[in-house]
């Protein structure tokens, strides 16, 4: 019998008792607004921050209305002008060269390599182009963070790392978005925390945080803060910091308090289920298995394998077979983009040369979802169904070149 997977790749779990009961709260007293603050109230939306900024070990925290939001702002209060060249990753969602060219800017694609992470040699050559290298961890993938900061350091480049898909992830133990000199988090439904829409920005440094704030649209209303610098950082650049007002509200905030608390456990579920997805797919025939390095702590949210140098219409049959047993597959190398793009030539207000070596990669990475409603059980089922296909297809394939 032909097994069938009968899940679905966009359910996510719902959101916690705890959360519906603190919306309701927020609900109830209608103090929606993060400074309609009672007398004596701190906002939930403070609160978050304080807890969030906790967790990563921040000094400063601020929420903000999506993760796109938090890159736009951290480009601005860095210092990123109308004009000024901003490196990034050639590989990532839209959202990140959507924040560089919110600000003006223009966005110099560095490439990506088999591991899926940002080509330092590419790096390398390019970091004398510009002073900002926007960072996206794309589908939670680290590179090594040392080379990248020593590349960056000496070049004197600023990181501000895109932690979408990395929040709860590390390398060498250092949090995720704590390595650059600000980093950013989305808790946009898809990512690891849900409240449809959201962000963070983490920084260590007073004055980046400060402008941070004023940005976000925080009026001379700062005070009521508790994971921002205090008022002095605020003197200096308080008349200079235009409002452009992306805040988080109470709702959502008290949504995401006992998301953020609950992390630890919902990281390790989901690694539970990458690594038996993993298990499930290596040694397949054709397929390569993307290898995690030992340094990375990893949050297993999405997974993605290599159908290197594939043809085309052959990772369709894939794509196509595995859909018609319900497992449902990304490929990022389609030439037209389908419901998202993630590729740089999509995006063509931006220059966009020819990278032939990430177009390799690109034309041969295929993702899947993995949301905390899978079980064990689905899971090991999906490999078994992708293995099994990946193996006909590749069978029918080397029979074809025989
Ligand atoms: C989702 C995502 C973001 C941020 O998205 P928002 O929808 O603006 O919160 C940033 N980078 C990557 C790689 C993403 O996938």
């Amino acid at each position: 019998m032909t097994e069938v997977f009968k899940g679905s790749f966009t359910q996510q779990e719902p959101i916690p008792e705890a959360g519906i009961e603190a919306a309701m709260a927020v609900l109830r007293h209608g103090r929606l607004h993060r400074y309609n603050t009672a007398p004596d109230e701190i906002s939930e939306t403070a609160l978050l921050e304080q807890e969030f900024a906790a967790t990563v070990g921040a000094k400063y925290c601020l929420a903000v209305a999506s993760g796109g939001y938090a890159m736009a702002t951290a480009l601005r209060a860095v210092g990123v002008k109308t004009g000024d060249a901003v490196l990034s990753n050639a590989f990532t969602l839209a959202p990140v060269p959507g924040a560089i060219a919110a600000v003006g800017a223009r966005p110099v694609f560095v490439g990506v390599t088999e591991a899926l992470t940002i080509d330092l040699d590419d790096l390398e050559e390019k970091a004398g182009a510009a002073r900002v290298l926007l960072l996206s961890h794309m589908r939670g993938h680290i590179c090594d963070m040392d080379r990248l900061m020593a590349i960056c350091e000496a070049a004197g480049v600023t990181v501000i790392e895109d932690c979408a898909h990395t929040m709860g992830a590390a390398w060498n133990g250092v949090p995720s978005g704590r390595q650059g000199t600000v980093g950013c988090y989305s808790c946009q439904t898809y990512k690891h925390v849900n409240s449809g829409e959201g962000g963070f920005l983490v920084t260590d440094d007073a004055e980046i945080a400060a402008r941070s704030v004023m940005l976000s649209g925080s009026y001379m209303l700062y005070e009521r803060h508790l994971a921002a610098p205090p008022k002095e950082a605020f003197d200096a650049i308080r008349y200079e910091t235009p409002n452009i007002s992306g805040r988080m509200d109470n709702l959502r905030a008290a949504i995401l308090r006992p998301q953020v608390a609950d992390l630890a456990t919902q990281y390790a579920r989901w690694n539970e289920r990458y690594r038996c997805l993993e298990d499930g797919l290596r040694g397949t025939p054709g397929l390569t298995v993307i290898e995690r390095p030992e340094p990375e702590t990893i949050v297993g949210s999405s997974i993605q394998f290599l159908l290197l140098d594939w043809g085309a219409a052959d990772v369709r049959q894939v794509l196509a077979r595995c859909a018609a047993r319900g497992v449902e597959l990304k490929w990022f190398g389609g030439a037209e983009p389908a419901g998202f793009t993630s590729r740089y030539d999509s995006w063509r207000y931006a220059e966009t040369p020819a990278m032939p070596k990430t177009d390799r990669v690109l034309a041969g990475i295929v993702d899947m979802r993995v949301p905390l409603t899978f079980s064990l059980e689905d899971c090991a089922l999906i490999a078994r169904i992708i293995r099994a296909e990946v193996s006909a297809v590749f069978q029918g394939q080397s029979t074809a070149a025989e």
